[in-house]
């Protein structure tokens, strides 16, 4: 196995690893936020708030998610850890911190 053999199956196994991390993460606030009946209190109840805040963490998870199954095709292609803008391999540095990013640490900074 080549190093690029190697550190595409050691990312596979990262991205995987995170998928069922969020892939939980999404079950929990789901069953939580099926509970919205027992919430059935006035307006800026600490309930309310909590249920709210379990939605909107429960949608980061998502787009979380939909970044992790995008990098694991990526992956599936060939053409992962490879910047989409400028197209020079993202840093693996990078990649050891955030395996699903798509862009490489220059790129992400001209972005702001
Ligand atoms: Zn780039």
């Amino acid at each position: 196995m080549n190093i690029e053999q190697e550190s595409a199956a050691e990312a596979r196994a990262r991205l995987e690893a995170e998928r069922a991390e969020v892939l939980h993460e999404i079950e929990q606030l789901t069953n939580r936020l099926e509970t919205k009946g027992d919430y059935a209190l006035g307006e800026g109840d600490p309930m309310i708030y909590q249920w709210e805040l379990n939605l909107a963490l429960r949608d980061r998870a998502q787009q979380h998610l939909a970044e992790i199954e995008e990098a694991l095709q990526q992956l599936e292609m060939g053409i992962y850890g490879r910047c989409e803008r400028c197209g020079r391999p993202i840093e693996p540095e990078r990649l050891a911190v955030l395996s699903h990013t798509t862009v490489c640490s220059q790129c992400a900074q001209r972005r702001r």
